[in-house]
């Protein structure tokens, strides 16, 4: 059976005090059973709050990410992220690539992939967002940007399946719209994922890979697109901010998981 992985995007949300204490409800409700260890679950504060989300959540089964890291060790690069600092810090995995960065922030393919190198050496997990926009697919090229964002993003880097590289897959016109992409949609495009990663490494590499779905999920469509065979678990930005959703997806990840088996 293939991890399950929930992560929480939190954006620029919650201030230092809101995200400890999220982080600390979400510790919480994860001791209570119902196959709950079974998924792995991370939350992604802002910067800013790594150490005291850090520090809340030691002793817990939930982990930390960052939302960002940079390409180079250490330098002259004002407003960017250590990937060594943060894992110095304590957190242990990073996002990389998220779609608000390649449109805010100028990230490009060849970016993902220097940020995606230095948090494998910096020893961080990554989750490498990969997603078409709206224009793309109506224009019938999901698969080919998804194909030239995973090719040109992972260039050079080994996926080592268990334990290593998760994919997103997060169409960028469900991101914070409320438009979340449609079970058969997700699955037709994860399926792409992971029979690519086979044909650019190995199927048994693909088969061990994470690829999570992000894009509007919510309490109410997690119990339809938790259960997709190729859909391991859910990038989650706007639900993460709230308790009971984000328990509820997570819930959602746990009962499929139980089905499956
Ligand atoms: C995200 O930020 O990665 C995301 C998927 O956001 P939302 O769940 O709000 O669409």
């Amino acid at each position: 059976m293939r991890e399950i992985v929930i992560a929480g995007n939190w954006k620029m949300n919650t201030n230092p005090w809101e995200g400890a204490m999220l982080a600390r409800e979400i510790a919480g409700l994860m001791t209570g059973g119902n196959g709950l260890s079974q998924v792995t679950v991370v939350v992604c504060p802002p910067a800013t709050h790594l150490v005291m989300v850090v520090t809340t959540l030691s002793g817990s089964s939930v982990m930390v990410g960052a939302q960002n890291v940079h390409w180079d060790e250490k330098g002259a690069f004002t407003g960017e992220i250590s990937a060594d600092w943060v894992h110095f810090l304590g957190a242990r995995w990073t996002i990389i690539g998220h779609s608000e960065r390649r449109r805010w922030f100028g990230e490009t393919d060849a970016t993902v992939n220097g940020r995606l190198k230095r948090a494998i050496a910096s020893g961080l997990r990554p989750i490498v967002c990969v997603g078409e926009t709206l224009e793309e697919r109506e224009a019938g090229k999901t698969f080919e940007v998804i194909e030239r964002q995973i090719r040109v993003g992972l260039k050079e880097v080994a996926l080592t399946g268990r334990g290593g590289i998760v994919i997103a897959y997060e169409p960028v016109w469900a991101i914070g719209t409320g438009r979340n992409a449609t079970p058969a949609q997700a699955q037709e495009a994860h399926s792409f994922i992971r029979d690519l990663l086979g044909r650019l490494y190995h199927p048994d590499l693909a088969e061990a890979t994470v690829i999570q779905y992000g894009g509007s999920v919510t309490a109410e469509n997690a119990p339809a697109l938790m259960p997709c065979p190729d859909v391991d678990g859910a990038l989650v930005g706007g639900a993460s901010l709230k308790l009971d959703q984000f328990m509820a997806i997570i819930h959602a990840a746990a009962a499929a998981k139980a089905a499956a088996r």
